[in-house]
């Protein structure tokens, strides 16, 4: 039962992420779909896998590194949520993409994390595009100068920009921030950074993701519309 609902479930985002991207004119294969798993069970990890999803993200490290071990290791793992610096030590090599950095200190230990374990970080900035007191993440106008301080740090691979748009009732009014996002990218792109590529904009949920993909999202995060409601009474 709960099987087919994941499934029927993963089948409509695919379906609404494809017609998006007709709607854009883009290449279906030019947007990533992260299932976003965070509090939910790997037995519903191992569903979605099944159906031939190898894109997962989590926003706590704990919940991470105790997922890991448990699904198979061709998954490439997405650290979405805040990220203190005391735990880098325990992802930095085994998470494909760090969505959530927004500080120099931070991309600092990551960078001396990484360069003990010899890999190169792939990280996006997280820019909180709204401005909104609850989120992390750099204001807009600070963006640009992050990214040439971390250019700098060449454990460290900057990929791109990451945003949580805000929590509106009608995903159309996200539009104007994710279009500020892509133009942002473009800008930062130009000024051709050493160790920066703005290839990845890490932009959409379950409210928005369409929105986002014609603004030119190339990896959507989506939770609830494919594992259901999270329960946080239980999990945390
Ligand atoms: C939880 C979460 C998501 C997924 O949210 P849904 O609305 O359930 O799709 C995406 N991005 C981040 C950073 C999250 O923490």
């Amino acid at each position: 039962m709960r099987s087919e609902e994941l499934q029927t479930n993963l089948a409509s985002v695919e379906k609404r992420v494809a017609e998006a991207c007709k709607r854009a004119g883009r290449d279906r294969s030019e947007v990533t779909l992260i299932a976003v798993s965070k509090t939910k069970p790997v037995e519903d990890l191992q569903v979605i896998y099944d159906a031939g999803v190898r894109q997962f993200g989590e926003n706590k490290v704990q919940e991470l590194t105790g997922k890991i071990p448990e699904m198979p290791s061709d998954i490439d793992w997405h650290l979405i949520g805040h990220l203190q610096r005391n735990k880098v030590k325990y992802i930095v090599d085994k998470v494909k993409l760090i969505h959530s950095v927004d500080s120099y200190r931070l991309a600092e230990e990551i960078n001396i994390q990484a360069k003990k374990r010899g890999v190169v970080a792939d990280i996006l900035i997280e820019v909180n595009a709204a401005n909104e007191a609850t989120k992390f993440g750099v204001k807009l106008e600070e963006a640009e100068q992050l990214c040439e301080e971390i250019s700098h740090l060449d454990g460290v691979h900057i990929m791109g920009l990451m945003t949580i748009a805000p929590n509106v009732v009608v995903s159309e009014e996200n539009r104007a921030i994710f279009h500020k996002i892509k133009d942002l990218s473009v800008d930062i792109d130009n000024k051709k950074f050493d160790n920066v590529d703005m290839k990845v904009l890490s932009m959409g949920m379950t409210n928005d993701f369409e929105v986002a993909i014609e603004e030119g999202a190339t990896h959507v995060r989506v939770g609830t519309a494919i594992f259901g409601e999270r329960n946080y009474n239980i999990h945390s």
